[in-house]
């Protein structure tokens, strides 16, 4: 498999550290409020990926962390922790916050068929994998204490920049960094934070009471489960210049080799051409796409039709054409469903299936796939061998494309609901008039009742 790695700028073929297993890392969530859909656009990209190794017949180990302390408003270190903001507005606790959020967060994948890695951590329960982190930093000289904590030092490590390429002083002048008199550079990154005592979030540590720093968090539970060395670390593009700059530059400092062998980034989503943003209202979520009526699966064909590392626009004319191609696709592979089988259309199934992994195994090129697909249904044919390979390829594409497309039962007005317990109540009484009264109020609002020994229920005439 051909895989793009940020590292060397480079699609490069994987060679795996452990013979036929694949060791991951992706970045997860911090669980403050909701992932917006561009948050899942990359938590898709990595479900492909491991869909795609997985078919590849590797083994999968793999991590995502849930950040539940030190994420700052900043990913530069500045600003306030997320978690406690949170709380505070909402009034309560950082771990209700993050109880609340991870099992939303869990929901929203999983509707988008997006399995979780092996392992989702939390960071809170690995506060001494990261205080030992820090405290090895220290005994290296990487690492130096100042009165509110524990920074890395970038001018002594010497290599900061081989993900994003820039040097420095570009970085600087492209982060808004909070001045710390005491911060031997303005770019050095805190590993750990003494906490103030309206802190809500706190633990022992060498340095008295305080939190971890972010960016610590993912390289210790990646160490913790992964090893010194794993294979593959995933994010957001986002994530190159800060987090994973500081992530590759903690490690290689404290294990004296870096950590990960291939680094992968997805691109944005934008939406109408802009970046999502709270103040622009425009940081949606599955909630609001199903409010729209838009099933979370459209959502992610929408995302399989660009390629991870190219930006996707979103808006709402987008997405419900993304919507219609689905229903169609899916419409298109039932008609081959309970079809007989056809020997004619074998060598066309094979050629297909060969061409849609061949487009996967070359850097994730899911859009051109899903053209395979696309292609044999509309070949001319009808066949269970059809059926058959769609069924093969949505291993990758995980669009459900067994289940068919049924459309979604109209909600039924609450006022007839009401109606149908007055005539439930009605019968009880044994007043007959009002019951035959409400059943033909029922009917003429177009809808028949149907009555059971569980009870009555309304259908549609
Ligand atoms: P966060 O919870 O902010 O750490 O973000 C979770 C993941 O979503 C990270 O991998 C980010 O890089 C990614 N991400 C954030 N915004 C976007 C976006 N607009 N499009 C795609 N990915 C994003
Ligand atoms: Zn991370």
């Amino acid at each position: 498999m051909q895989i793009y790695n940020t590292l060397s700028g480079k699609k490069e073929e994987l060679k795996t550290i452990r013979p036929g297993e694949v060791r991951m890392y992706s970045c997860g969530p911090t669980v403050y409020s909701f992932a917006h859909i561009g948050n899942l656009r990359t938590y898709v990209f990595m479900d492909l990926l491991r869909r795609a190794l997985k078919t590849d017949g590797y083994r999968l180990l793999g991590v995502m962390n849930i950040t539940d302390v030190g994420h700052l408003t900043s990913d530069a270190d500045a600003g306030e922790d997320k978690m406690e903001k949170a709380a505070r507005q909402q009034k309560k606790t950082p771990l209700e916050i993050a109880a609340y959020y991870t099992n939303v967060f869990k929901e929203d994948v999983a509707a988008l068929n997006i399995s979780l890695p092996e392992i989702v951590p939390k960071a809170t329960e690995h506060i001494p994998e990261m205080i030992a982190f820090v405290q090895g930093l220290m005994e290296k000289g990487y690492a130096y204490e100042t009165d509110d904590g524990i920074y890395f030092d970038i001018a002594r490590y010497g290599r900061y920049g081989v993900l994003s390429k820039l040097d420095l002083e570009e970085q600087i002048a492209g982060a808004r960094v909070e001045v710390n008199d005491q911060k031997r550079h303005p770019a050095d990154f805190a590993l750990w934070k003494k906490a103030p005592k309206e802190h809500l979030q706190q633990w022992e540590s060498p340095w008295g009471m305080g939190y971890p720093g972010w960016h610590i968090e993912c390289s210790a539970m990646g160490r913790k489960y992964l090893g010194d060395t794993f294979d593959i670390h995933t994010g957001g593009v986002d994530h190159i210049p800060v987090h994973h700059e500081n992530e590759i530059a903690q490690s290689t400092a404290l294990l004296g080799h870096p950590a990960v062998n291939y680094w992968m980034h997805g691109e944005f989503m934008m939406v109408d051409n802009g970046k999502m943003s709270k103040s622009l209202g425009n940081t949606y979520t599955v909630a609001d796409l199903r409010k729209e009526n838009i099933l979370p699966l459209s959502f992610r064909y929408f995302c399989l039709n660009a390629h991870y590392r190219n930006k996707i626009n979103f808006t709402w004319d987008a997405i419900r054409a993304a919507q219609k191609a689905y229903i169609r696709l899916l419409e298109a592979v039932a008609a081959n469903k309970n079809a007989p089988s056809d020997p004619s259309a074998e060598p066309m199934c094979e050629e297909s299936l060969n061409a849609f992994f061949d487009a996967v195994n070359d850097d994730l090129n899911v859009p051109k796939a899903l053209g395979y697909l696309w292609n044999l249904l509309r070949a001319g044919k009808t066949a269970k061998e059809i059926y058959d390979t769609a069924l093969k390829m949505d291993a990758i594409l995980g669009l459900d494309l067994d289940k068919g497309y049924q459309a979604p039962e109209e909600d039924i007005p609450q006022e007839l609901l009401d109606k149908l317990a007055r005539r439930t109540q009605a019968r009880r009484e044994k007043n007959w008039a009002l019951s035959d009264r409400l059943r033909d109020e029922i009917n003429a609002a177009g809808y028949a009742i149907a009555d059971s020994p569980q009870g009555s229920t309304l259908v549609k005439k």
